[in-house]
């Protein structure tokens, strides 16, 4: 078999936490916070001896809420930051859910979670570079105090990280407008009083857990989605919240505004997959374009082996020029995943 053109790591809800293991939500799934350190540890170990792997990206939730509630924020975040350093490479981050209980978007600009932009406003760079990746963001997004952003490691390949918690209840003042839409959204949609239950919500996935893109970012996404089409590039875009109902167990963990990225996804052929983490369970479903959905499978809650699980969750993905191949440790599942119009 040939050499991929190049690899990448990819690691989902590490959720770490310094407290015992605990109970997810409804009480199905065991939560081993200490342990989801480990895996990120051992992850970084195993990528950093891998030649071909030239970047990582981190799927969003990588400390867990229970931290603030123990004034251990900065600390749970100092601990992941001397684990990432031991990476020499690039680090692509998403933002979900649990880095807001955790902070607010102000601190988070400043910290680990927020790679180093080069800001243009120009659609994007095109991919012909020296092999060094460079995050571009647009000043708007920027101003808007947004971790969305775009990169190529190069060989006509673009990543697009989107912000899945632009309108969001988390992170932000009660007074920024982006909140008060949120917050109108909700109340709209999810009458009960508990905004995390969806039991009463006209569609599940309105919950405070997840959030929406606004237009300004949509509009942001299109315009790199429409450069890498006319540069025939191929597009892999990721975001902390699957955008798929089918690539979520409960149809719950969803975008709010997911049919407008879907929209957008199926007006440029250049897309071939949406990367997730959000739904520990995770998920794969290829829609009817042939864009490939992936949830990934929480590093949290990959089940010690001791007790007879896997140990670990995380993926060493390599890139062909007609397919990408997903090397799956522990409960990630190996898999092939073929671009439309090659299939
Ligand atoms: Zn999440």
């Amino acid at each position: 078999m040939s050499s991929p053109i190049f690899s990448f790591g990819l690691i989902a809800d590490v959720q770490y936490a310094d407290i015992d293991d605990g109970m997810n939500y409804s009480k199905t799934r065991h939560r081993y916070y200490r342990k989801g350190l480990q895996c990120l540890q051992h992850a970084i170990k195993y990528w950093n001896t891998s030649e071909q792997t030239c970047f990582v990206l981190q799927l969003g939730d990588i400390i867990d809420g229970m931290c603030r509630n123990n004034g251990k924020s900065n600390e749970a975040l100092n601990k992941i930051y001397e684990c990432l350093i031991q990476y020499k490479k690039p680090i692509a981050h998403c933002w979900g859910n649990h880095e807001l209980y955790n902070l607010g978007r102000n601190d988070l600009l400043k910290s680990v979670l927020l790679p180093r932009f080069s800001i243009t406003n120009e659609p994007a760079k095109t991919s012909e570079n020296s092999g060094e990746i460079i995050f571009y963001t647009s000043e708007k997004m920027r101003q808007d105090g947004l971790c969305c952003y775009h990169f190529t490691p190069g060989n006509g390949f673009r990543f697009i990280v989107l912000d899945c918690y632009d309108i969001s209840a988390l992170g932000r003042e009660n007074s920024h407008p982006k909140k008060v839409t949120a917050m109108e959204i909700l109340n709209k949609m999810n009458p009960k009083e508990e905004k995390n239950d969806h039991t009463s919500a006209v569609d599940p996935k309105y919950v405070k857990y997840n959030g929406g893109v606004h237009k300004d970012q949509l509009e942001w996404l299109e315009s790199i989605i429409q450069h890498s089409q006319n540069h025939n590039e191929i597009v892999v875009l990721c975001g902390h919240i699957p955008i798929h109902p089918n690539a979520t167990g409960g149809k719950i963990c969803l975008v709010w505004n997911n049919q407008d990225i879907l929209d957008i996804i199926h007006r440029y052929s250049c897309i071939v997959a949406y990367f997730a983490g959000h739904d520990h369970v995770g998920a794969y479903f290829c829609d009817e374009d042939g864009v490939h959905h992936c949830t990934f499978e929480a590093a949290l809650e990959a089940v010690p082996k001791s007790i007879g699980g896997n140990e670990t969750a995380f993926a060493t993905i390599d890139v062909y020029a007609d397919k990408m191949e997903i090397r799956g440790e522990g409960d990630i599942k190996s898999q092939t995943l073929k671009y439309r119009n090659m299939q």
